[in-house]
């Protein structure tokens, strides 16, 4: 392991961005497929093969010594929200090539064959939809759901993947088979304060938690401020505030099983400062890794929401957005790292993910684990996101040690 070399090829991908603050690494971009073919030219060197799929999904190769066994995979992705961060997915691919270029320096190669997957467009942030590369690759995205995407400059998604020569009509060919990978591991940033504010090295993610997201819809009576008395008012934005407490409340609740309930989008109409708010739009998103434990915080919500509607005289609406179910990480796997972890003396814990990641679609079709470093602060997608060097090659000598024990098996 070479701490100066990671760090130099952190600064390195940390250049290929636009211009703005922090990292704009966008999604099929001329920038994004340029720190791509950087890396691919870097894996080469260290005697990989490499391709790209239709899909962007780039994927490194490197033989091991028994033919037909399955692939042990690693990767993250080199996609950046708009003024992203340094270190959000360019950890574990700058990692994975870390552990491939230490294994040949030391001559280790492996039973198994091993692969660096960097995942195509991972942030939600162009198109709307978050892990696409992983999602086609394990078969949860159709080409027909992609070509309805449009992203902010109304740029399709088809148009998106031509303009850096890649085709909707080949993505059949992206989606590999069970039998294909061993084992899928991810090293991540944490993107949350708990590493660092518990003076912890590394986290051995069980579960990666699952959003269910409401919109509410409030509909009160828009009237002059200053002619309506108090009796007779139907103030949306009254009720929709009462809604905003009870989630934090429920969320507060649940904590324990570590859901979590956030109003992140509030909107009011008319809006004026003499008018009585006739409508309101709240964006509600509740997640946890224990279903029963989100469940409750949205059972408590529709009861509130018929209460309130009675008491404040308004309409209230709640439409689901969407629902997932959490995805639990490969429990064999989950031991196996705590142990190689505490066998380097590393102070480690077991936690869940709140955010989601390229793991949750790979574990659907194989065994997968994922290992936190901390974040400085728990900033992430934010220029201000850090993680030391020190921390960085704790993480990657941990991912060194899985791949050597899971080829051992
Ligand atoms: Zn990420």
């Amino acid at each position: 392991m070479n701490k100066e070399r990671v760090k130099h090829l952190i600064e390195v991908f940390g250049n290929y961005s636009f211009e703005g603050e922090g990292i704009n690494r966008i999604a099929y971009t001329n920038v994004e497929t340029a720190a791509k073919h950087h890396f691919m030219r870097l894996c080469m060197a260290q005697g990989m093969t490499v391709r790209m799929d239709a899909i962007g999904n780039v994927i490194a190769r490197k033989d091991g010594l028994k033919d037909g066994l399955p692939v042990i995979a690693m990767g993250s992705h080199l996609d950046s929200v708009y003024d992203g961060g340094l270190f959000d997915g360019l950890v574990g691919v700058i990692g994975g090539l870390e552990v491939v270029t230490s294994l040949n320096e030391q001559g280790i190669i492996t039973n198994h064959p091993i692969e660096i997957i960097v995942f195509a467009c991972e942030e939600s942030s162009r198109f709307g939809v978050s892990t696409i590369g992983s999602k086609v690759m394990t078969n949860q995205l159709s080409a027909k759901e992609l070509l309805s995407l449009k992203d902010r400059n109304e740029i399709s998604f088809e148009d998106a993947l031509s303009s850096q020569n890649l085709s909707i009509e080949k993505i059949d060919e992206v989606v590999r088979n069970k039998s294909e990978l061993k084992a899928f591991i991810e090293l991540h940033i944490e993107q949350g304060p708990i590493l660092e504010k518990e003076q912890l090295e590394i986290g051995v993610v069980t579960s990666i938690a699952a959003p269910a997201r409401y919109q509410i819809k409030v509909l009160g009576e828009a009237a002059h401020s200053g002619t309506t008395p108090m009796e007779y008012r139907k103030d949306a934005l009254a009720a929709a505030s009462e809604l905003v407490l009870k989630i934090e409340s429920l969320g507060i609740k649940e904590s324990v099983y570590s859901t979590v309930a956030t109003v992140g989008v509030l909107s009011i109409k008319p809006g004026g400062m003499n008018i009585i708010p006739g409508e309101a739009l709240l964006q509600v998103d509740i997640r946890g890794i224990d279903m029963e434990s989100r469940n409750r915080v949205t059972e408590e919500l529709i009861e509130t929401i018929f209460l309130l509607k009675n008491q404040r005289n308004v309409e209230i609406e709640i439409i689901k957005l969407s629902e997932e179910q959490s995805v639990p990480m490969d429990e064999y796997y989950i031991d196996l790292l705590l142990m190689l972890a505490e066998k380097n003396n590393f102070k480690v814990k077991k936690m869940s993910s709140g955010a989601g990641h390229d793991v949750m679609n790979m574990a659907k079709l194989f065994k997968s684990a994922m290992i936190f470093v901390p974040s400085k602060y728990g900033i992430s997608h934010n220029p201000k996101e850090y993680t030391c060097i020190q921390e960085i090659m704790k993480g990657i000598s941990l991912m060194k040690d899985f791949l050597l024990a899971v080829d051992k098996e």
